[in-house]
């Protein structure tokens, strides 16, 4: 089966980590791609030197100089096709993200759905660019503003969305008028590699020139360094933890590049007195255990107030005794294995900090072992009590973990939600209404993302995506992200036979 699904995505024999249409002879060292699910090596990657990421710059350079004269709506015509060929593919490339990522299949699928949306999106928006008109001080003056292609755009991703981050990326920056060079997560190259075999075919279809959608795989103090540093390159879009995040941000920053960074979560749900609790514990699974809590929205925090934490903490046992850990892809599973051993060796240390300082485990946390289990990469999916105050409960770990918290008042739930430093999603389960007009206020919720009743993962791709603080800033996907692909110009014409300076200033010999 994994043969049919490797051989379908034209991924037999080694691999080359590097190419812009056609792949490179690359020269790097030869990397391996591990499932998570047995630790079976599933294919090897040739990575891309430093002078194969200069060959990719150069060609995305040379074809940026095409794409952006191909009228907006025709390239979105071009994105219509690749959506299609993501359809065409969606249950081999979905399988894939199983294989190589870990999550269950039917997450996997629903990645390759996201990138479908996306490029739906994305044709619509090549045909909505818009600028603003205003309305000059100068009699006879016309004043506008519009959108120009960027540039060639570096997306840089992180191992837990092999597929659809990309697409977030890509599909604006090509309705955009901009080549994209990627760098994905050099856990996951092969979703990466089968990714580009599927657009590429759309682009040699069509006759269009090398570079407009690149790769390059390999570690990045090699290719990602070389990404970050190129002043060809203005716009770096990179997801992943805070710690990459400053990173980039200051390399990129020192050349006075402009970056988009979607960084990491500490995602907390507040359930109210008032909130349906059956509701509530479906988000709250769902966003817990879900991605085996690798998913930068995963919920980590619960803030439940007194009256109803007894009830709560019953109805979750529950529900987590009869999460299926197992083979992601098997139908029944709900939650496959970590990315790796050094992802359980993660959650261990943070479960021991957390006892350390006075955390008291409710359920799980344990590593599993026997037959596929095995592998080291299998865990139960942990619940914790903790105070607000304990310093593991701020950090992010990408485990399945669940730190619950007790609150008394509205406000005293609000202050232990945001006193962590990421921002990214944020849920209240309330039916009160002014517990949710606070929460969604200012003096609320200070995220990127604020629901009620509905968890913090499994955002849409209409809004925008992202988060504050320590999360980056970075706004991708829908509603008006595209701005950041595209450069901005305000333009003033002068109609009239006079020169009159703006702001009355006169300037004048005579
Ligand atoms: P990571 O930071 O280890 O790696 C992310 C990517 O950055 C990889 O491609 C990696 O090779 C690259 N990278 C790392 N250092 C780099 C450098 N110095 N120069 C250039 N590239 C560099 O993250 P990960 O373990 O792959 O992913 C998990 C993290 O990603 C979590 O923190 C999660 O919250 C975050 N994430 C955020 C979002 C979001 O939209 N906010 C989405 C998915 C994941």
């Amino acid at each position: 089966m994994i043969e049919d699904i490797l051989r379908t995505l034209s991924l037999t024999g080694e691999q080359s980590g590097a190419g812009n249409g056609s792949w490179l002879t690359c020269t790097g060292e030869v990397m391996e791609s591990v499932s998570p699910i047995d630790g079976q090596t599933i294919g090897r990657v040739r990575s891309a030197s430093r002078e194969d990421c200069e060959s990719v710059s150069a060609a995305a350079l040379r074809a940026f100089d095409t794409w952006k004269m191909v009228p907006a709506p025709k390239r979105g015509e071009i994105v219509r096709q690749i959506g299609n060929a993501f359809r065409a593919y969606k249950k081999e490339l979905g399988a894939l993200v199983s294989l190589e990522m870990g999550k269950i299949r039917a997450e996997g699928e629903g990645e390759v759905q996201e990138m479908i949306d996306m490029a739906d999106f994305a044709v619509g928006q090549s045909r909505m660019l818009y600028g603003l008109t205003m309305h000059s001080e100068r009699p006879g003056h016309r004043m506008y503003e519009q959108w120009h292609p960027i540039g060639p755009v570096g997306v840089i991703t992180a191992f837990n969305f092999p597929v659809a981050v990309w697409s977030w990326n890509a599909m604006i920056a090509l309705a955009a008028g901009d080549t994209v060079i990627w760098k994905p997560s050099s856990k996951v190259p092969l979703c990466a590699i089968a990714t580009m075999n599927i657009v590429w075919k759309v682009l040699r279809e069509n006759g269009l020139p090398e570079g407009i959608l690149s790769l390059v795989v390999g570690k990045h103090e090699t290719v990602g360094e070389a990404l970050i540093s190129d002043p060809r390159i203005p716009l770096i879009s990179a997801t992943g933890s805070v710690r990459m995040g400053r990173h980039i941000g200051q390399t990129v920053k020192e050349r006075l590049g402009k970056t988009l960074l979607e960084l990491g979560g500490n995602n907390a749900i507040i359930v109210t007195p008032s909130a349906n609790l059956q509701l509530a514990v479906r988000a709250i699974l769902f966003g817990a255990v879900g991605t085996a809590g690798q998913r930068c929205t995963t919920t980590r925090r619960l803030i439940v107030h007194q009256s109803i934490y007894p009830a709560l903490v019953e109805a979750l046992l529950k529900a987590y005794s009869h999460v299926r850990i197992g083979d992601p892809l098997e139908e029944s599973t709900l939650m496959g294995p970590l990315i790796d051993r050094e992802a359980v060796e993660s959650m261990q240390t943070a479960l021991k900090h957390a006892q350390d300082e006075g955390g008291r485990i409710l359920y799980g946390g344990e590593i599993l072992s026997g037959g596929l289990f095995d592998t080291g990469t299998y865990v139960t999916p942990c619940i914790c009590e903790a105070g607000p105050d304990l310093s593991i409960v701020k950090e992010e770990t990408f485990a399945p973990i669940l730190y619950l918290i007790r609150y008394d008042t509205i406000e005293e739930a609000i202050q232990y939600h945001n006193a962590v430093p990421q921002g990214l999603s944020s849920a209240i389960f309330t039916n009160n209404l002014k517990e949710a007009e606070v929460f969604l206020s200012h003096r609320g919720s200070d995220c990127g993302i604020a629901n009620v009743n509905v968890g913090t993962s499994g955002a849409e791709i209409g809004g925008a995506f992202g988060g504050e603080k320590d999360t980056g800033g970075g706004r991708e996907a829908g509603s008006d992200a595209w701005k950041a692909y595209m450069r901005r110009q305000t333009c003033t014409i002068n109609w009239s036979d006079d020169l009159p300076p703006a702001q009355g200033i006169r300037f004048k010999t005579t």
